[in-house]
């Protein structure tokens, strides 16, 4: 049944929209539409700001309690996400072709936690430190709110990349206006209700979901104060432009196209590493920005590698996002499924061996790409340098750890990364020399704990851990 909205959550209650223009994402798994929402128009982007605004400015308001209250609000915030859990697993997986058995995991289960994991770091305080002077006397040093944040999120993950902005902002005492990207706004939607529920003071969050112009303008928008971004290279890039003439404080996080390193030891037992591997390399769908699409191989194991990881691919579960055993589905779009098969020809075309996949499944509805992988590249193919977001993995030969570690650091991106090896501490060290934010030993996700993110055409800055609280705080020394 399709899920209709015909309001916008802005200032604590739901509010005609500007327009009568709608976004109806639709289903990649059926190509059927699943919803609609209002578009968010400029005017709408206004009167969500100046909400904002006033909660933020409000003098006994959210961003003046006290660290430890806050933490409460957020407790029950996800509380209210925790009982919406079932209605998130199937708006986002209907939306974005996630495989539900992902979306339980990372979609409803994950962002609840990063969530109480920064009302655990608001529920600390310690927020204002009084320390000597080195000239004597005291200074009182405070970590305040940075104020309004414009939060622009992408459709791969949009409950836990929007929780990334979310969580750190409310902990910190900012209020938020929330775009989310127009495949994915029906789980924004029950964001919002679960915000409502859960009694935040008006105007602390808003969602307004809208194209790229829409949010330009809220990146640009005169009351905004910090933009935490997630998305391509080429967004970011134009986003930081406006936040550098602006001089506004922007987080961004961006594209990938990380490197997962099999050491001489590594012993490839699907049955043992399988789940990590998926994680690593494929999780929804490929289109994931962390992931270790260019598999390294040594060249003395490059055909025992490449056999492993075309028996892994194959071996694969693809169908609807909607099918609980699902471990593959569809692209987000059919957009999308375009860029994939164009970066799939232009593999072949540079002499690529496509050792499984390579096509579309026999479905006969829905943006599904075969899990793929390429043999026989090296790492100047296009394959191996251009972020593909789809089930797309090039194995590359190396010739001693020294090569592995070089054309893994070849790349104009290093956002995540794994070693795979029967010898922990060897590949800790393999992994020190990689450049790149995150990188996991026979293993990745990103903990709440650990600062995320990329260097490069990745981004600037880091979500997640105390780091991503102090990118929503300023610090005001007081020489008392
Ligand atoms: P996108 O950059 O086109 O869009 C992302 C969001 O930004 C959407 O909400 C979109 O409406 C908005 N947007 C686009 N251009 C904008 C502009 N100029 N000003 C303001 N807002 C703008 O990206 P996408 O195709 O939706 O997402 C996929 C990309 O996101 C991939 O490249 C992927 O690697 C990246 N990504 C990165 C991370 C990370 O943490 N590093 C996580 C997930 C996705």
């Amino acid at each position: 049944m399709a899920i209709d909205y015909d309001t916008l959550f802005i200032g604590g209650t739901w509010v005609a929209p500007s327009s009568s223009r709608r976004i109806s994402p639709i289903d990649p798994s059926t190509e059927e539409v699943v919803g609609s929402v209002p578009e968010g128009q400029e005017a709408d982007i206004d009167a969500a700001v100046a909400a904002a605004r006033r909660a933020f400015d409000d003098p006994s308001g959210w961003s003046a309690w006290e660290p430890e209250r806050r933490a409460v609000g957020m407790n029950r915030l996800a509380d209210e996400i925790d009982a919406r859990a079932d209605g998130f697993v199937q708006r986002v997986s209907s939306q974005n072709g996630m495989p539900v058995a992902v979306a339980r995991q990372l979609e409803a289960g994950y962002p609840s936690a990063v969530l109480r994991y920064y009302s655990g770091l608001a529920a600390r305080g310690g927020f204002t430190e009084v320390r000597p002077g080195f000239f004597g006397g005291e200074i009182e040093v405070s970590r305040k709110p940075l104020g309004v944040v414009g939060a622009v999120v992408p459709w791969n993950f949009p409950q836990a990349l929007t929780m990334f902005k979310l969580a750190p902002a409310l902990a910190a005492g900012c209020t938020l206006v929330i775009k989310p990207s127009p495949e994915t706004v029906l789980d924004a939607f029950l964001l919002a209700e679960a915000v409502e529920a859960a009694g935040l003071p008006p105007g602390v969050v808003n969602v307004v979901p809208a194209g790229r112009e829409v949010g330009a303008y809220l990146v640009a928008h005169p009351d905004v104060d910090k933009i935490g971004f997630t998305g391509s290279t080429a967004a970011g890039r134009a986003i930081a432009e406006t936040c550098g003439r602006l001089l506004r404080p922007v987080t961004l996080e961006l594209g990938g196209k990380s490197a997962a390193i099999v050491l001489e030891d590594a012993e490839l037992d699907l049955a043992q590493i399988g789940e990590g591997l998926f994680t690593s390399t494929l999780l929804n769908n490929g289109q994931t920005c962390f992931l270790g699409t260019r598999v390294l191989a040594p060249r003395s194991r490059y055909d025992e590698v490449v056999d492993a990881f075309t028996a892994f691919a194959a071996g694969l579960q693809v169908g609807a996002a909607s099918d609980p055993g699902t471990q593959i589905g569809p692209m987000a779009t059919g957009l999308q499924r375009d860029r994939v098969e164009s970066y799939i020809a232009k593999g072949r075309a540079e002499q690529g061996r496509v050792t499984t996949g390579g096509g579309r499944p026999d479905l006969d509805r829905g943006f599904f790409v075969e899990p793929t992988v390429f043999a026989g590249l090296d790492n100047n193919a296009t394959m191996a340098q251009e972020e593909i977001f789809g089930p797309v993995l090039t194995v590359i030969a190396y010739d001693g750890l020294d090569d592995a570690v070089r054309i893994a650091n070849d790349s104009d991106f290093g956002l995540g990364g794994t070693v795979w090896t029967s010898d922990p501490a060897r590949g800790a060290e393999v992994a020190r020399r990689v450049q790149t934010g995150t990188i996991g030993v026979n293993r990745y996700i990103p903990d709440p704990a650990a600062p995320f993110g990329g260097v490069k055409s990745s981004g600037l800055g880091r979500e997640l851990g105390p780091e991503g609280l102090a990118a929503y705080q300023q610090l005001q020394s007081v020489y008392l």
